[in-house]
């Protein structure tokens, strides 16, 4: 079992007003040399969810990262003008925290960040910013919007921890 301990947020960069179904999006991971579509969950604009590959295969979504890295991206990520923007529907948020929350659980240490949060620190002052980086995939800021999502759940894994080696401890005298 591969270890995992990250989620990468991508956005599909395809137009709001267009649809880009699961279909395409394999087709041109393919053309790219994939077996198939490197993300492991696709977020249609509906809030429908394509799984594209289960969790413990390796995805191929972020260079450098895949090998412990689960992938999720929306569709999405450039408005009407082909502009980069924040363009996932109320149904895809919802969508994408409920896969974040289910995950966060099934993988403890993971860490929830975007694609654009993967780009190297050229000027090395600890923070990815604008100016470096390599796309501007996910198109909004998921590790700062996520974060709370993963402190809430490292402290109720804690708290999880503490009353079972209680009970353990209980147990001991008995
Ligand atoms: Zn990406």
């Amino acid at each position: 079992m591969r270890n995992i301990n990250l989620i990468v947020i991508h956005c599909s960069a395809t137009r709001e007003d267009k649809e880009y179904t699961p279909e395409q999006l394999n087709r041109d991971h393919w053309e790219r040399g994939f077996d198939c579509a490197g993300y492991h969950y696709y977020i249609r604009k509906n809030g429908k969810v394509v799984h594209f590959r289960p969790v413990q295969s390796m995805g191929a979504h972020a260079k450098g990262y895949n090998e412990r890295s689960i992938g999720v991206c929306y569709e999405g990520g450039l408005d009407v003008k082909g502009k980069p923007a924040d363009t996932r529907t109320p149904e895809q948020r919802m969508m994408l925290e409920k896969i974040l929350k289910e995950l966060l659980l099934r993988f403890p240490n993971c860490d929830i960040c975007g694609h654009r949060d993967l780009s190297k620190d050229k000027n090395r002052d600890g923070v990815i910013s604008p100016d470096e980086w390599m796309k501007v995939c996910p198109c909004f800021d998921a590790k700062n919007e996520y974060r709370p999502l993963v402190v809430a759940n490292q402290m109720y894994l804690a708290k999880l921890n503490k009353q079972r080696s209680k009970k353990w401890r209980e147990r001991d005298f008995i």
